[in-house]
């Protein structure tokens, strides 16, 4: 039977990488865009040049420490969203099958090199089409696969269901009445039973109101035109829709 050995399994994603960086280049000319940006809540990577935008799905396959010379994988760091890293898993247990010890651990001395090759190995095992990395802020090195393009439209409803909160940073959006606040108790209606970081389908959103929302849909016999103004429903991000919701609801 024939076995790998790591080294040349290693240089032959390299290899490969190259040239599959080579065609994505070309396909998609990224040098070309002055702005980049990704988001791990959405998992997008955005290219932009005034209104002209490219963007891609990706996952965050580790980080290379310049100051401590150290790699981590992103599996293995609770920085990380599991929406950017859930897919590095599939090169951890790649790594247990296949005995490579520099795929199962979580942190180790390492270099820029090495930090490429690891990179060009998850593109390997999880078919990515490309990679890019940003440029690199305190010193730490993030490598990134790009696992998709994504079309614009595509990716202005994934943007859309996100909001810049003052208090949470970047979150999806949620929608409360106007009386919902962080401080009084006066219930908590719902749409639909919700849990925090549940997926939600397409066409669903989060929804709550208070008590005497309540009684005025109730008396209207639905959400009309009377009901919703007397709501004035806002969009507030997911974290503090679950504050209220704790506050309302909480149990000890
Ligand atoms: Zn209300
Ligand atoms: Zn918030």
């Amino acid at each position: 039977m024939e076995t790998i050995d790591y080294n040349s399994f290693a240089k032959k994603c390299v290899d490969d990488l190259k040239s599959l960086q080579d065609r994505f280049q070309e396909e998609y000319d990224l040098n070309w865009y002055e702005n980049w940006f990704y988001n791990q809540a959405t998992g997008l990577l955005t290219f932009s040049s005034n209104e002209v935008e490219l963007n891609f799905k990706y996952f965050e396959v580790g980080s290379f420490s310049e100051k401590l010379n150290t790699w981590m994988w992103s599996w293995d760091n609770d920085d990380t969203l599991d929406n950017v890293k859930e897919k590095t898993k599939l090169i951890k247990r790649f790594g247990q099958r296949s005995n490579f010890s520099r795929l199962t651990n979580g942190c180790f001395q390492s270099d820029e090199f090495e930090a490429w090759e690891f990179t060009a190995i998850a593109t390997k095992v999880t078919n990515g089409i490309g990679v890019y990395r940003p440029v690199n802020h305190e010193q730490l090195q993030i490598f990134l696969v790009i696992t998709e393009f994504v079309d614009n439209e595509v990716a202005q409803n994934i943007k859309d269901k996100y909001v810049q909160c003052d208090i949470h940073e970047y979150k999806r959006i949620a929608f409360v009445c106007q009386h919902l606040n962080h401080t009084s108790k006066i219930g908590f209606e719902e749409a639909f039973e919700t849990s925090e970081d549940m997926e939600l389908m397409e066409e669903e959103d989060f929804q709550a109101w208070c008590n005497e929302c309540e009684v005025v849909r109730l008396k209207e016999g639905e959400w009309n035109d009377k009901s919703m103004e007397f709501s004035g429903i806002k969009l507030v991000c997911e974290k503090c829709y679950f504050e209220m919701k704790e506050l309302n609801l909480g149990h000890r």
